[in-house]
């Protein structure tokens, strides 16, 4: 047998025996590895640190950052530039898109809404968005309604006849917190307006002052439901002025309706003549 021979015996016999062998191998390996681990990771370590070749700095302007900052400058420009086309192209697949997605989106935007709504989002954004726009919405609202007023009508009607309970109730919340008469109507403001002049902003407080806190009709404390009343009524032509206002308890006014003052006296058996 050459050495050749030999050696490709040899060569035979260790694959035959690594074949037959494989688990246990294996097994050996593991535990091995188990039992050196510290030794394995430093050796790995030290090749790492031998054979590590620094990677060439690219030149100041190739940084992945400032590649980043020149797409995003170049997108800018490119997005100003063609405004009107992508304006035109995103319209086109959006509606395309809300075509073939209908009921998804529909789906989505409810859950979407119902989410929002639920948490005062939405309200508190249209707030603000408002406020900052006040002109515009102004504006777009005047426009909206010249265009919509017979359907925005049928709107409200409807919402008031469905509502009634519900109105009612903040709209004494409303006279409770701010002391106007719920009979502060559009009517009435009308009125008030072809009266002319103006009511001071202090004047609640001024006259509870003067009235010492009490009802000019009946005497009595005016507690939290009062209105605002002008004593000569703004339907006879009274005008709409500080001097012509007084403090009443709702139910005082209402009973006074729109008759005159000497009228209304005689009635409460305030004048015998
Ligand atoms: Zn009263």
């Amino acid at each position: 047998m050459t050495p050749e021979e030999k050696k490709e015996q040899e060569k035979q016999y260790q694959k035959a025996y690594k074949l037959a062998n494989k688990e246990k191998i294996a097994e050996q390996g593991r535990k091995y590895r188990e039992k050196n681990k510290e030794k394995i990771a430093a050796k790995k370590h030290a090749d790492h640190v031998k054979n590590y070749v620094p990677k060439p700095k690219p030149p100041k302007d190739e940084t992945p950052r400032h590649k980043q900052k020149k797409r995003a400058e170049y997108m800018c420009r490119y997005r100003e530039e063609k405004k009107k086309q992508i304006a035109i192209t995103t319209a086109k697949y959006g509606k395309k898109y809300r075509a073939e997605n209908k009921e998804l989106l529909q789906e989505k935007h409810k859950k979407y809404q119902a989410k929002y709504v639920a948490n005062g989002t939405v309200k508190e954004r249209s707030r603000i968005w408002r406020d900052a726009n006040r002109e515009f919405y102004k504006q777009k609202m005047k426009e909206y309604y010249a265009q919509n007023k017979d359907k925005i009508l049928e709107r409200l009607k409807q919402y008031t006849e469905e509502n009634k309970e519900y109105i009612r109730e903040r709209q004494k919340a409303w006279g409770k917190r701010t002391g106007k008469s719920r009979l502060y109507s559009s009517k009435r403001r009308a009125r008030e307006r072809s009266a002319g002049g103006a009511l001071s902003k202090d004047l609640v407080t001024r006259l509870m002052q003067l009235q010492k806190g009490k009802c000019r009709a009946c005497g009595k404390p005016l507690g939290e439901d009062y209105h605002i009343d002008h004593i000569m009524p703004l339907a006879k032509g009274g005008p709409n002025v500080d001097s012509n206002c007084q403090l009443l308890h709702s139910r005082c006014n209402i009973s006074k309706g729109a008759r005159d003052p000497y009228e209304h006296a005689q009635r409460l058996g305030m004048l015998f003549i």
